[in-house]
C-alpha cells in the first residue's frame, strides 16, 4: 500500500432542495476520488455530471441550505474537512487549497489592482507586510509568465487580456504555496494557443511546488494533455478511474469510450463524428439502476434494475459497469 493520498474524497453524497416541499436534486450519488501529493488528476464528464458540485464540496462553498451534505467524507491530508467549523474551513480555504476557475473576471475584483489582490492574500493568510508582500506578488507574477511583473500588478483587473487574468489567478491560488490547487475549466474562455500556455504552466507549477492539482475539464483531450489520472464522472457519480495512459488505451466503461468516440482527433480520416445519443439526466430524475442505461449501447435488462458498483478490473484501474469486456455492437 502506498502512502496515504493528499484527497481522499468517500462516498460523497450533495442533494440540493430549493424548496421544503420542492423537488430534490441528487447532484453528487456516493462520488470516490483521490488527488496524492504532485499528482494533476484529471476530473471530467459532460456538463451536468456533478465536477463542479464536487470541487465547491471540496473547497467547502457549498450554498447550505439549499445544498445538503447527504453523506461520504472529504479527507485532506488526514482531516475530514466535513467536520470542521466555518471557521477552520475558511482557513484551509486559499490557504492549503486554492481554487483557479474558467472565468477569471468573476473572481478577480474590479475595484482593486491586481497586485494589491495578491498582497491582500498573503497579508491575511501568511502574516506578511506590505514590503514583503509586495516582493513575493513580483516573484509570483514572473513565476505565472506576467512579462513586465510590476506593471501588470499596477493593473486593474479590466486591463488585462484573458490570458493574462488567468495568469493573474493562478497567481493569487498559489500565492500561498497551497498543498491542493482545484483548476475547474481553467482555460474553457480561452483560444487554442493560450490553453496550451496555461496547461504548461500549471504542470510547471505541479513540479515546482509539488502541488496536487484536481483539473477538471469537460474535454478529454486537454486531460489528456496534463493529467496522470483520470476519474470520469457520470450523473453525481465516479464511473471510470485509472491512470491517463489506461483511459485512453483501454477505457472500460461505455461512457468513458463515447467520449472519446467523439474527441475529433480520435476518428479516422473519412469517418463520421460519433455523437453519444441522449442527453445528461436531470438531477432530479435521474434512471434507476446505472443511470447511463438510456444511452448505452451495451445495456441489458439487468441495467434497468441494478446500479453497478465499482471494482477495480485491474491495478488502478476501476469502472462502475455490470458489463465490462463486452463486444461493442458494430
Ligand atoms: Fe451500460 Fe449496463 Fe454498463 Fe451501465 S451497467 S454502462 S447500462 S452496460
Amino acid at each position: 500500500m502506498g502512502s496515504a493520498p493528499l484527497l481522499a474524497v468517500r462516498g460523497l453524497a450533495v442533494s440540493f432542495q430549493r424548496d421544503q416541499d420542492g423537488p430534490v436534486s441528487r447532484a453528487l450519488r456516493g462520488v470516490d476520488l483521490s488527488v496524492s501529493e504532485s499528482e494533476i488528476h484529471g476530473l471530467v464528464g459532460e456538463s451536468g455530471c456533478g465536477k463542479t458540485v464536487t470541487s465547491t464540496a471540496i473547497m467547502g462553498l457549498l450554498p447550505v441550505p439549499p445544498a445538503r451534505i447527504e453523506d461520504g467524507s472529504i479527507v485532506f491530508e488526514g482531516r475530514d474537512l466535513l467536520g470542521l467549523s466555518a471557521e477552520e474551513r475558511r482557513k484551509v480555504r486559499g490557504r492549503e487549497i486554492a481554487m483557479v476557475f474558467q472565468e477569471p473576471a468573476r473572481y478577480l475584483n474590479p475595484s482593486f489592482r491586481v497586485g494589491a489582490q495578491i498582497t491582500e492574500m498573503l497579508g491575511l493568510h501568511l502574516g506578511m507586510n506590505r514590503r514583503e508582500a509586495e516582493g513575493r506578488a513580483e516573484e509570483l507574477a514572473g513565476l505565472v509568465g506576467l512579462g513586465g511583473a510590476r506593471r501588470v500588478l499596477q493593473a486593474y483587473p479590466h486591463e488585462l487580456s484573458g490570458g493574462m487574468k488567468q495568469r493573474a489567478m493562478i497567481a493569487m491560488a498559489i500565492s500561498c504555496n497551497p498543498h491542493l490547487l482545484i483548476a475547474d475549466e481553467p482555460t474553457t474562455a480561452l483560444d487554442v494557443t493560450l490553453q496550451l500556455q496555461i496547461l504548461r504552466l500549471i504542470a510547471g507549477l505541479r513540479e515546482k511546488f509539488r502541488m496536487g492539482i484536481l483539473f477538471i475539464s469537460h474535454d478529454l483531450r486537454l486531460v489528456r494533455t496534463v493529467a496522470d489520472r483520470v476519474t470520469v464522472m457520470y450523473a453525481g457519480r465516479a464511473v471510470e478511474t485509472a491512470s491517463a495512459l489506461a483511459i485512453y488505451r483501454e477505457a472500460l466503461h461505455p461512457y468513458t469510450r463515447l467520449l472519446l468516440a467523439s474527441i475529433p482527433a480520435a476518428q479516422k480520416r473519412g469517418t463520421r463524428l460519433k455523437v453519444i445519443p441522449g442527453r445528461v439526466p436531470d438531477a432530479q430524475a435521474i434512471p434507476g439502476g446505472c443511470a447511463f442505461h438510456p444511452r448505452c449501447p451495451l445495456a441489458e435488462d439487468r441495467c434497468r434494475t441494478e446500479m453497478p458498483e465499482s471494482r477495480d478490473h485491474a491495478p488502478g484501474h476501476a469502472a462502475a459497469c455490470h458489463f465490462v469486456g463486452k463486444p461493442w455492437p458494430d
